[in-house]
């Protein structure tokens, strides 16, 4: 039977918590939402930690379910295919698809998750804390223990249920490993590859230095350069590079010249775009890229991770955003058959979702190799027939 009163504690106010908070609010819920750090609608963002997403049809229907798509669609610029820049600076469009209306958003991710802030502190039964970390949950007993950067002070917040939607790093996760030991699985890979990001600021004058409705690739075999658009005229442009054992890596990158020199060899045609091009890549951080498969996701009917938490994956498919959504709506409907029974609910959540969180970690992971090894030649074929014909 389903108490209104009930309370949840969600920790982590990212891109699933924030959503997630708002959906179950509106199903009447008591909400307390704790996120480790400040509030980005008051503080400088970060540089360098995926400033745009590519946001889709899945990541929509979550977004609609809690009735904020409409919005967030303005803060989106569609992105219609693919334009594929090769070694000599030629580029080539490749539609995602025959129909107009069929492609997919580029999306400022501090724009969004405020967005979604902004709805579920509208709610009365909404509560935000930032600044509090989770160090440790007490699983049996939906306790957990924050540490106030503010004060210094350890606090515990308790709910009815816990949700972590605390990220790849997820400490909500770490307390199911270390209290559940072998009955919790757990495993980690990372690629080869760190990604950097690196900025196009807008033209002189206004308006974007490149075409502006695709989302760019320039594939090279063994490393890959991407570029997305953002509503203010730039781009948000994403290397991935080896981190070692090739002549160009991050390990060998460590001055300017190096880093021009590469860049002038592989992406002549980008770097007339960059003019901060060795700031930016010294100032911003270095990224690694890894996939997250762990089971059971949730203990003792009391707690339950989401998003990242529950299954991070490398960015080459453009849906962990989109899938950590999708979690959303899939809670939610399993709400609709088993709300009152929080272990079921939570049983049958995993069993509906892990197969396709699985196969899209596995896919991921496949559109690396396919991405920086193939559209480049695929796509020049393609183009060279079609100028034959
Ligand atoms: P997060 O967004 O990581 O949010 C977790 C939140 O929890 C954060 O606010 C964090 O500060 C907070 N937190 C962490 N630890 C604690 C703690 N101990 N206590 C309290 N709070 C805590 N996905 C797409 O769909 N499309 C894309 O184009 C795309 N591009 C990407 C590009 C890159 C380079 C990367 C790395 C990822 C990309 N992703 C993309 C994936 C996407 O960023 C994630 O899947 C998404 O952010 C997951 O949302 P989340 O809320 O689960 O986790």
């Amino acid at each position: 039977m389903k108490d209104q009163n009930q309370n949840i504690l969600i920790i982590g106010a990212g891109l699933c918590g924030s959503l997630l908070a708002l959906r179950l609010a509106q199903r009447g819920y008591n909400i307390t939402l704790v996120e480790k750090r400040p509030d980005l609608r008051k503080t400088e963002q970060d540089a360098g930690r995926s400033i745009n997403l590519a946001l889709s049809d899945r990541g929509l229907r979550g977004l609609r379910l809690a009735g904020v798509e409409k919005d967030a669609l303005e803060l989106c610029i569609p992105m219609r295919g693919r334009m594929i820049h090769d070694a000599s600076g030629n580029t080539f469009l490749s539609p995602y698809s025959g129909r107009e209306n069929e492609y997919i958003n580029s999306i400022s991710r501090p724009g969004l998750n405020m967005l979604l802030l902004d709805a579920a502190e509208a709610m009365d039964n909404v509560k935000l804390v930032f600044g509090h970390g989770c160090k440790k949950v007490d699983l049996e007993n939906a306790a957990a223990i924050f540490k106030d950067y503010e004060s210094g002070n350890e606090v515990q917040y308790k709910g009815d249920i816990i949700l972590g939607t605390d990220g790849a790093g997820s400490s909500v996760r770490r307390s199911m490993y270390e209290h559940r030991k072998f009955l919790f699985s757990f495993s980690q890979q990372w690629l080869t590859h760190g990604y950097k990001e690196i900025s196009i600021p807008p033209a002189e004058g206004g308006g974007y230095r490149t075409y502006k409705e695709a989302l760019h690739i320039w594939p090279r075999g063994e490393d890959m350069l991407i570029a997305l658009p953002n509503l203010d005229g730039s781009f948000t442009v994403t290397l991935f590079l080896p981190y070692a054992n090739s002549e160009y890596c991050f390990d060998t990158l460590t001055t300017p010249e190096m880093v021009h020199e590469y860049f002038n060899k592989e992406f002549p045609d980008a770097v007339a775009l960059m003019p901060n091009l060795a700031e930016e890549f010294f100032g911003n951080p270095t990224g690694p890229l890894g996939t997250i498969k762990c089971s059971p996701w949730s203990s003792y009917g009391k707690t339950l991770i989401l998003g990242d938490a529950a299954h991070a994956i490398v960015p080459f498919y453009g849906q962990g955003m989109n899938a950590s959504f999708e979690d959303v709506v899939v809670f939610d409907e399993v709400l609709d058959r088993f709300e009152g029974d929080w272990e079921k609910v939570f049983q049958e959540y995993e069993k509906v979702r892990k197969k396709d969180t699985d196969a899209i970690a596995d896919l991921a992971v496949d559109n690396f190799h396919e991405m920086k090894e193939h559209t480049a030649s695929a796509l020049f074929q393609q183009k060279r027939k079609l100028e034959i014909a």
